[in-house]
């Protein structure tokens, strides 16, 4: 009787785990996306800066250092994050304060 309880106690754990490891596993929140380096071949392309101030006037003229990755259309991060993803650049993480050419200014 003890040995018969003892096994079915071991099989209910065992059948239980990999459904309790499962359900953690979904409750974890994704990776964060990765950073958009200004040495990305994709972020070079388009004149990508960390910082909106850093951009170059004689090459991009039109830019004004109120343009802003925080308020492109492309941003996807929430008011007040230091980053967020972006759609232009596959969804890596671009800074609030960043800029490239591509910026198109929120409605
Ligand atoms: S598309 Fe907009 S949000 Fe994305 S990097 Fe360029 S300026 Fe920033």
């Amino acid at each position: 009787m003890h040995n018969r309880r003892t096994f079915l106690l071991k099989l209910v754990a065992s059948a239980g785990a990999p459904a309790l490891l499962t359900s953690r596993s979904l409750a974890q929140s994704p990776p964060p996306p990765a950073k958009l380096e200004e040495n990305d071949p994709v972020a070079m392309a388009l004149g990508f800066k960390l910082d909106t101030t850093k951009v170059d006037a004689q090459k991009y003229p039109r830019h004004a250092n109120d343009q802003v990755c925080s308020g492109c259309t492309l941003y996807q991060g929430k008011a007040g994050d230091a980053l967020g993803p972006c759609l232009t650049v596959g969804g890596k993480s671009v800074p609030a304060a960043g800029w490239c050419s591509v910026f198109v200014k929120k409605p």
